[in-house]
């Protein structure tokens, strides 16, 4: 893992800088002293701000000089973690105006190399504006209005912090582009409608007895699972109708119903959905697919029976279109053909599966991503409705497994569909994501 940049909020006491920590952090870390300014001398905690991963620390602010006492040692600590840190976040109490404690402060971060934010915190309501005016003259460029208690400004707190955290320009990129290789067991579920083959290709799969550790020790309160080897790699396959015969919890026949599709799908991160190739593409395979889309898992096809398909290349090419067609969402999904029967293609399929939990779990860098959105916003610029522009400003990925990213700008809400499909396919496209399911929520500043 790449060390996390750090950011250092600073302040006189009592300007928000643990509530500002406390929202950042996203959960109260426990104080382990109650006396008071001792425990606070330093909280360190990472913090994620739509999506920016970063550490912070929380200072505990300028009290006397003296360094005997302990406001003097906090002051001490204080200057430490500033001169750690990649930026320092710089609150002021807009409400309170600029006092000379701040001046002070002021004077010695303009004194040292660490960029500095000035946040002008309880900015809500426009009660601080006074205070926001008075901040300009600290000498920190444009106070960011803000409010730690109610979350405004967290969009613009997210901009001023880009690029000082996200270093796209150091050279140590490339290393960073790829997730550290998942070494979980592959979830893995095979659903489709009844008689396409999924029995046949589970027990096809589990082949040999001895690679299972055995289906009691899977069974859970609401999920059935096996675990088993592929080629020295761990796969757990899901709560199938063949897992449940082949566990004998239930005898009767299985009729797969929705309700087993979506808890398949649930614990999953890739699907198999096994197409009956004497049968082609029918319309519940597809919404069966839709689900699995909107559930945000990858999907992987297979069209089984292929030892008995009528005219393949004929039908491969008809199933091909039919799916770009349905799901027009994500086109090229990954289309196999397999037989349960003799065993054929099943490798592969399984060996694309891991291929697509790693494009379903990839991150790409934000200076990656936003040299990409730079080019693809200059090739076709976002349209202008009403005679108003929208102007796109940033791109960042808030998460993996599915790949999710968050569009900065103004007016974004009034994005075409058909202008974020095209981003959409460009990130998926271009950026190593292929087929998997790829969200993009827009957030206008403010
Ligand atoms: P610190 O001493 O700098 O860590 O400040 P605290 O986070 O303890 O906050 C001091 C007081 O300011 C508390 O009563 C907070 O509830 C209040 N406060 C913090 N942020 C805001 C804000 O954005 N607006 C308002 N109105 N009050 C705030
Ligand atoms: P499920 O309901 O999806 O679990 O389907 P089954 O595994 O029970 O299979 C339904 C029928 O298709 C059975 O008669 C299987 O023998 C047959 N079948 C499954 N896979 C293949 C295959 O690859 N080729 C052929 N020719 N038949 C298959």
């Amino acid at each position: 893992m790449a060390k996390l940049p750090l950011v250092a909020i600073v302040g006189r006491p009592n300007v928000g800088k643990s509530t500002l920590f406390n929202r950042l952090v996203g959960k109260r870390l426990a104080l382990v002293d109650d006396r008071p300014g001792v425990t606070r001398d330093r909280r360190e905690g990472d913090a994620n701000l739509l999506g920016l991963d970063f550490r912070v620390i929380d200072t505990a602010g300028f009290e006397e000089d003296d360094p005997e006492t302990l406001p003097g040692r906090m002051r001490a600590q204080t200057q430490a973690a500033v001169i750690q840190a990649d930026v320092a976040l710089f609150l002021i109490d807009s409400r309170a105006g600029v006092t000379p404690l701040d001046e002070e402060i002021a004077r010695w971060l303009r004194s040292g190399d660490t960029p500095v934010i000035l946040l002008a915190n309880k900015a809500e309501g426009r009660a601080g504006e006074s205070g926001v005016l008075e901040a300009f003259g600290l000498g920190f460029g444009d106070p960011v209005p803000f409010s730690a208690e109610h979350g405004e400004g967290m969009a613009d707190l997210f901009e001023a912090l880009l690029p000082h955290i996200d270093r796209p320009d150091d050279g140590s990129e490339e290393q960073e582009e790829e997730e550290p290789a998942e070494d979980g067991p592959l979830k893995l579920a095979i659903v489709g409608r009844p008689n396409a083959g999924k029995s046949t290709l589970v027990n096809r799969m589990l082949g040999e007895e001895r690679m299972i550790t055995g289906p009691e020790a899977g069974i859970t309160r609401d999920s059935i699972s096996i675990d088993w080897e592929w080629q020295g790699r761990p796969v757990r396959l899901i709560d199938t109708a063949g897992l449940r015969r082949k566990a004998k919890v239930e005898d009767k026949l299985e009729r797969l119903s929705a309700a087993d599709t979506r808890h398949s799908i649930d614990f999953a991160e890739v699907v198999v959905l096994l197409l009956d190739a004497t049968r082609g593409l029918e319309a519940q395979d597809l919404r069966i697919a839709d689900q699995v889309l909107q559930e945000g898992r990858a999907l992987v096809i297979a069209l089984n029976k292929w030892d008995v398909a009528d005219n393949p290349p004929a039908l491969f090419q008809g199933v091909r279109a039919a799916l770009d067609e349905g799901l027009a969402q994500v086109k090229g999904l990954p289309l196999l053909t397999v037989s349960a029967f003799t065993g054929r293609g099943i490798d592969q399929l399984i060996d694309v599966a891991f291929q697509t939990r790693d494009a379903w779990s990839r991150r790409v860098s934000t200076g990656q991503l936003n040299r990409w959105f730079e080019r693809a916003i200059e090739q076709n610029p976002p349209p202008a409705p009403g005679g108003k522009r929208i102007k796109l400003r940033y791109l960042t990925q808030a998460r993996t497994r599915p790949p999710s990213f968050v569009l900065f700008g103004t007016r974004v809400d009034q994005l075409p569909e058909s202008y974020r499909r095209y981003l959409v396919n460009g990130i998926r496209r271009d950026l190593g994501f292929g087929a998997v399911p790829v969200r993009l929520t827009v957030r206008a500043p403010r």
